[in-house]
């Protein structure tokens, strides 16, 4: 078949095409409550010293070191340091000061004896061991003022945003979550609640696709399907070209007589790539309609979910040079032969386990691209590159789900 475009080529080809379509990204300052899965523009500068002062790290007593090397130890207790204790507390020669968790060191001391090893008799402790520096934490042993903490690129994680608020940083600048529309197609498609008839199935695709876009920290809009209808197909692709930064549809996209979606970017639209060596989701078209990137991901549940991640979400991180890390990876030995198609990348619905030691892989639930049940209930894809068997006993990548 002659094409004027890159027809049924690999998916790293695949990728590297839609990444000549990026859309510049404008960035935005937003407080640190809402920064979930945001990606920064700007890199991230501690403004205080953490710790801001040598604390302990154990309720005990602070003591000199010194002191504690000839046990028993008897040692005047002279006050106590708890966490908020507001001035610096000291202590000399044959002195202990009662610390809390997170008071701060007295000055004269240097190590720790936790409250587990003390016996405390009136205003006196009496200890049976040495004491211990490594219960201080020393300021600034976690990080340190003007010490760079993230480098742009990176995506916020819970706990990047608690390490945030710790080094005194209320605001970030992150890039703004492009705006995509998910424009579902199908004459057999029915709203959650409608009643099916015969013929007829839940419209499912949608929900999946908008909460990956929302996994990778983006805003999406499901438009309400549209039905095997070249002109209301073009309607709602001028509609989201007009007011979105990317249009994603499901459906109609093979070779079948009703693949409008096909049949609309082969008559109106700016075919950049048709079909790709994947398995499942080998129907996937991108190109532009009216300027805008469409990403036409297939109908089958499966396919548009094993497309996504593939495709659409590398050009998402890509965007931002970010790392891809919404898709985690492992390394897991096959414990059974997984069917492949030389030169094609394959995405198999596997389940984890362990046996000795050792992280195996074995196929999940039936594996056809129409079975969403089969993808719910996996741990993760094999990623079985075009050159690769996937045979019982070697090592492959996993994406985890
Ligand atoms: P298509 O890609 O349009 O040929 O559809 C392939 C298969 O996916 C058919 O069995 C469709 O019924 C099914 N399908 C298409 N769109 C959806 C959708 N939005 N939700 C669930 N299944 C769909
Ligand atoms: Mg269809």
């Amino acid at each position: 078949m002659s094409k004027q475009y890159p027809y049924f080529i690999s998916l790293d080809e695949a990728v590297s095409i839609c990444n000549e379509y990026q859309i510049k990204r404008s960035t935005e300052t937003i407080s640190i409550s809402n920064a979930l899965s945001r990606v920064l523009a700007t890199s991230v500068i501690a403004k205080v010293d953490d710790p801001g002062f040598d604390n302990s790290s154990m309720d005990g007593f602070a003591v000199l070191h010194a002191d504690t090397l000839k046990v028993p130890a008897k040692l005047t207790i002279v006050g106590v340091s708890n966490a908020g204790t507001k001035e610096q507390p000291c202590i000399e020669k044959g002195e202990a000061l009662r610390i809390m968790t997170g008071g701060p060191m007295p000055s004269g001391a240097d190590s720790i004896i936790p409250i587990e090893l003390c016996t405390i008799e009136g205003d006196e402790v009496i200890l049976q061991e040495p004491s211990k520096p490594n219960y201080v934490r020393k300021k600034g042993e976690n990080f340190t003022q003007q010490q760079e903490l993230f480098p742009a690129g990176t995506i916020m994680s819970p706990e990047k945003i608690s390490l945030c608020a710790a080094a005194g940083i209320s605001e970030i600048t992150v890039y703004k979550k492009l705006k995509i529309a998910v424009i579902s197609t199908g004459d057999e498609l029915k709203n959650l609640g409608d009643e099916l008839t015969f013929g007829q199935i839940y419209e499912s695709n949608s929900y999946g696709l908008k909460s990956l876009i929302e996994m990778y920290g983006h805003e999406a809009t499901r438009f309400p399907y549209v039905i095997d209808d070249i002109k209301l197909l073009r309607e709602a692709l001028d509609d989201a070209a007009k007011n979105f930064d990317c249009i994603i549809t499901s459906g109609g996209v093979s070779m079948g007589d009703r693949d409008f979606v096909r049949i609309i970017m082969e008559q109106e639209g700016e075919i950049k790539f048709w079909r790709v060596k994947m398995r499942p989701g080998s129907p996937p078209i991108f190109g532009l309609w009216n300027g805008t990137p469409i990403f036409g991901l297939p109908g089958n549940p499966v396919s548009s979910h094993v497309v996504f991640r593939a495709i659409v979400g590398k050009w998402l991180t890509a965007s931002t040079n970010t790392s891809d890390y919404n898709s985690k990876y492992i390394s897991a030995t096959l414990s059974e032969d997984i069917k492949t198609q030389s030169g094609f990348t394959t995405f198999r619905r596997v389940e984890l386990f362990e046996k000795s030691g050792i992280t195996y892989a074995r196929l999940k639930g039936h594996q056809g691209s129409g079975n969403i049940a089969g993808i719910a209930q996996s741990d993760g894809l094999t990623v079985i590159l075009p050159d690769e068997k996937g045979r019982k006993g070697d090592v492959c990548k996993i994406l985890l789900l």
